[in-house]
């Protein structure tokens, strides 16, 4: 049920994962089908992003996926959480009419061939069939999406990953992390099938200070909404642009200092290109 004016290119859109990538995905595409459903395994979303001082460019990619919402208001704004942060997204997109947040619910695999049709959720009472004609992956690290792909008879992307010293050390953490950087490069991939994208940390993760990850997740959705504007999702089109995101945060983050403010300066000026 998009506003008027606004071209609807989807009956049904299906957004795996409530986090920041998720909610962000979902304001950017909200506009553009007659039905949203976001899915999270969790039993809730936090915006703990939203204590996160975000650059002004990011806040401002925040800023235009609110006002592309506003013609599909039905009653005021939701006025609790600060506008131009992911909370506020959040709030906004779930009391759309056309939008549904199914918590508890685990997206198992992908259905459709030779373009993804429907998604299998596991929820409390028992497998379901989600129906949709575009599944934007906002899965995280923990994403299926490479093994989807195998399932559906897809090579899978290839993954680079290098180690992450300083991450978001904890009051007495040596600064070791566990984790990793890591991206996932479906910008490679000779084929994707149609109807299924990832955004946010689903595709690189950055795990550190400084609101790489969460800046990332913005300039993905904002970039989506772009691509939108144009019609149908082409996958391949969308992760070479998903890639270029992601791509200036990687190589401003080296790996033996930790991640300084300018590392986000220009991040994003390759998204507005695209
Ligand atoms: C220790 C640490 C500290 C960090 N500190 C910062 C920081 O200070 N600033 C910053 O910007 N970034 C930081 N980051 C990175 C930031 O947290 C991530 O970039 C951001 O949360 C990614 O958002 P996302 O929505 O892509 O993924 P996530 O936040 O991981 O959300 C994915 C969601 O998808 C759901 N999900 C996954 N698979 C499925 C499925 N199959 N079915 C249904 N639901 C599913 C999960 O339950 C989850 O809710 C940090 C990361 C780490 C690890």
């Amino acid at each position: 049920m998009a506003g008027s004016g606004t071209q609807v290119t989807y009956e049904h859109v299906v957004v795996v994962g409530a986090g920041v990538a998720g909610w962000c995905a979902a304001a950017a595409v909200a506009p553009h089908c007659r039905r949203l459903t976001v899915v999270d395994r969790s039993g809730g979303t936090s915006h703990a992003a939203d204590t996160v001082d975000l650059p002004a460019r990011v806040q401002r990619a925040l800023l235009a996926l609110h006002d592309g919402l506003a013609p599909l208001r039905t009653r005021p704004r939701p006025t609790a959480a600060r506008r131009g942060t992911v909370g506020a997204l959040c709030a906004e997109v779930s009391v759309l009419p056309h939008v549904e947040l199914r918590l508890a619910a685990d997206a198992l695999w992908l259905t459709g061939d030779p373009a993804v049709r429907s998604v299998e959720v596991m929820t409390a009472s028992g497998m379901e069939r989600l129906r949709a004609d575009l599944v934007v992956d906002a899965g995280g690290r923990a994403s299926r999406l490479p093994t989807w792909l195998a399932q559906l008879g897809h090579a899978q992307p290839p993954v680079e990953t290098r180690p992450c010293r300083h991450g978001s050390a904890a009051p007495g953490d040596d600064g070791e992390h566990p984790t990793a950087h890591r991206r996932l490069r479906y910008d490679r991939l000779c084929s994707v099938p149609a109807n299924v994208v990832a955004v946010g940390d689903a595709i690189v993760t950055l795990p550190g200070h400084h609101a790489v990850g969460i800046a990332v997740a913005g300039l993905h959705a904002t970039a989506l909404h772009r691509h939108l504007a144009r019609g149908p999702l082409d996958p391949s089109c969308w992760f070479a642009t998903a890639h270029r995101i992601g791509d200036a945060a990687w190589r401003r983050s080296d790996t033996s200092s930790p991640f300084r403010l300018p590392v986000l300066r220009g991040l994003g000026r390759g998204a507005a290109a695209t």
